[in-house]
């Protein structure tokens, strides 16, 4: 266990590099390295997000489709499917949450969190970053970026400056060396009027900004803003992270590249991802009385299956034996399986109704929370059941090189 340190930089943003479009990757390969939005093609309709293929050729989000397309013809355009994209979205928000219950969401793929709990279990707070970066990598095949920083304010512009798919920690104490140079359009609440006004006294970024003294900016933008903004380029930014509602669900999932046939190669995956979720849960210290099964067949039927257990668990053994139970009752045979996932809810907090399985030996928990320990430190691909250790992990769809 690593020595408690200052952590001075407790803050993270972590934001999902063009959400939409990446998840849309996960079910289809083709759209992979090319610029892809996901939007509607009606006379209004704008891009909802594009990939960062697309950003090349100035392609950006909210921009209406008709210029999307003239300044890139070759545009591929996914039509949006949100419900997909909250279940994943659900799906990250549960990572989050397995590292710490102070995490509060700003929009479907992006989130601040507070990692200031932490600090007994990791030397600093961009250790947790790379930590939950790969999570969300493992468990879910997609990539993000992180900012790490004292402040949310300066830990969403150091996400921003991070991405794609990368961490950038602004140090305590250097704030201004990093904010300073911004141009002052970066600073939240600088709307269009606000931008025109400071345009009017010169300011351009947010250095001109801190530059001026306050009373002459609250006459030209009011007071409210003024001072706001002062703070802000100050590197002022008193507010705390506001924890939102808690974890529902816990759930690994994963698309893969040849699609799984056969029992036995089902049963395996159903083990990796069961000590997943258990690991998640464990970190996150919850208990869950229901498991989930999903399965997508190759031609994109997809069944869920779910059982209540007798008793809530975050053991992988307890979920990996619930899940076979699914596997079976979801008579999937040697149908070719595109997505496996497993998945643990009517969670609880409450270590009082944990009743173990009858016949689970006394170690297993002692052994359980000691890989978790060991994958939170290396990946989750670094210790694992025995039984893993004989089976390469398949390899998810491929993401190298979509992200610019
Ligand atoms: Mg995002």
């Amino acid at each position: 266990m690593a020595q408690a340190s200052e952590f001075r930089e407790p803050i993270l943003h972590v934001d999902m590099d063009a959400f939409f479009v990446e998840v849309e990757r996960l079910d289809d390969a083709n759209l992979i390295d090319k610029p892809v939005v996901v939007g509607g093609t009606g006379r209004r309709s704008v891009v909802a997000a594009a990939s960062y293929e697309a950003r090349v050729f100035g392609v950006r989000s909210a921009m209406p489709m008709v210029k999307a397309r003239r300044l890139c013809p070759e545009l591929v355009i996914v039509a949006p499917d949100h419900s997909k994209y909250s279940e994943v979205s659900s799906n990250v928000f549960s990572i989050f949450r397995s590292y710490t219950p102070m995490v509060e969401g700003l929009s479907v793929d992006e989130a601040f969190l507070d990692v200031s709990g932490l600090r007994m279990h990791y030397s600093s707070p961009a250790d947790v970053a790379v930590a939950v970066r790969r999570s969300i990598r493992d468990d879910l095949g997609l990539p993000a970026s992180v900012g790490v920083a004292t402040t949310k304010f300066m830990a969403k512009l150091a996400s921003e400056s991070a991405k794609p798919d990368g961490i950038r920690q602004v140090e305590a104490g250097r704030e201004l060396d990093f904010l300073h140079p911004l141009p002052v359009r970066a600073l939240w609440g600088v709307g269009q009027s606000t931008h025109a006004a400071l345009e009017q006294l010169g300011i351009e970024t947010i250095g001109d900004l801190a530059a001026v003294p306050e009373p002459a900016l609250r006459s030209r933008v009011g007071d409210s803003v003024g001072v706001h903004l002062h703070e802000l380029a100050d590197g002022r930014d008193p507010r705390p992270v506001q924890p939102d509602s808690e974890t529902k669900s816990i759930s690994a999932e994963q698309t893969y590249e040849s699609d799984l046939v056969g029992v036995e190669r089902l049963e395996i995956e159903i083990l990796r991802h069961s000590d997943k979720v258990a690991g998640r849960a464990r970190r996150a210290g919850l208990w869950g009385k229901t498991t989930h099964l999903k399965v997508r067949f190759a031609d994109f039927k997809t069944i869920t299956r779910s059982e209540t257990l007798p008793a809530a668990t975050n053991v992988a053994r307890d979920i990996y034996r619930s899940s076979l139970r699914l596997l079976e009752r979801a008579s999937v045979g040697s149908r070719p399986v595109r997505l496996l996932g497993v998945g643990l809810s009517s969670l609880t907090s409450d270590a009082q109704p944990r009743q173990l399985a009858v016949d689970r030996p006394a170690k297993w928990d002692e052994l359980s929370d000691a890989v978790a320990g060991v994958q939170d430190r290396f990946g989750s691909d670094s210790l694992g059941p025995a039984r893993l250790a004989d089976v390469r992990a398949p390899r998810p769809r491929p993401f190298d090189g979509n992200d610019r």
